[in-house]
């Protein structure tokens, strides 16, 4: 049987990666995006024509309940309900911490976490009616041992992310298997944007295997997580950081 993924925040890193991961293995995929409508469109072709699958990219933003609502009511009428919820969208709005403005702590806190609680349960509805589902929140390492508090909107959101995940996956026990990934540094471009060569090398340094990860083996990751393979993994929190020592 063909299972239908919806993955927030496909049109840009991450959440890219996976797509392309998840259409290559033959999953149907809904590409949810905010700003970034041709990137998500191209995606959808290209998924569409090179492995056979059915997409549909879909504009939402994560943070406002009706919009989640219609863009999963949307994916239900052209492909069925969804089976698999990957909750990747996310902000990092990193500003000085006494620049910090309120708004920007809210806005991160409704994406990063209201956005993957909203997107959780409304799939779930479908999902607890066929007595199947896995939901993937893509967390950080952020909120677990690293700290910036230039990011400190980023990192309690992250940790309550965390914490979201352990309360899902028993309130949607047994049916619903809930996990979370928690990357270190990635290099996606938007991760990239603005570093000089000496930070990066700085960062570098605090991770073993001294590199940053790419987002193909966060999507690596993700996909067998969400494989009948991994059908004892459940409630679990998952680095994928390169052996990253805490840092701030
Ligand atoms: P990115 O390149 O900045 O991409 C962010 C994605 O999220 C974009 O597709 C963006 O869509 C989407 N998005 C943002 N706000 C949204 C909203 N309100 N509603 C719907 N979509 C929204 O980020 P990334 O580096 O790939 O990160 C992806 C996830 O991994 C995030 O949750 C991030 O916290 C986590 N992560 C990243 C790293 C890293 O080092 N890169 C490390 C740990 C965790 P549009 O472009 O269409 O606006």
């Amino acid at each position: 049987m063909r299972r239908t993924v919806l993955i927030t925040g496909a049109s840009r890193g991450i959440g890219h990666a996976i797509a392309q991961e998840l259409g290559e293995a033959g999953y149907d995929l809904v590409l949810n995006y905010l700003h970034s409508r041709t990137q998500a469109e191209q995606l959808q072709q290209d998924l569409q024509q090179r492995c056979g699958i059915r997409a549909l990219a879909i504009h939402a933003d994560v943070a406002d309940e009706q919009q989640v609502d219609r863009m999963v009511r949307q994916a239900e009428e052209q492909l069925g309900g969804i089976d698999i919820l990957i909750n990747n969208a996310g902000v990092d709005l990193a500003n000085l911490f006494r620049r910090k403005s309120s708004e920007e702590f809210r806005r991160t806190l409704d994406v990063n976490v209201l956005g993957a609680y909203f997107c959780a349960r409304r799939v779930s509805e479908h999902m607890l009616e066929q007595h199947y589902g896995r939901i993937i929140n893509i967390s950080s390492t952020n909120g677990m041992n690293t700290y910036y508090p230039m990011s400190i909107d980023y990192d309690a959101s992250k940790a309550a992310l965390n914490s979201l995940t352990h309360d899902l996956a028993v309130q949607f026990a047994p049916d619903i298997h809930v996990n979370a990934v928690a990357p270190g540094f990635i290099g996606t471009a938007s991760e990239l944007d603005g570093y000089d060569e000496e930070f990066l090398r700085q960062e570098c340094e605090k991770i073993l295997v001294r590199r940053y990860g790419k987002p193909e083996e966060v999507a690596h990751l993700v996909r067998f997580l969400i494989s009948d393979e991994a059908d004892f993994i459940n409630n679990t929190i998952l680095r994928i950081d390169g052996g990253q020592m805490g840092s701030c």
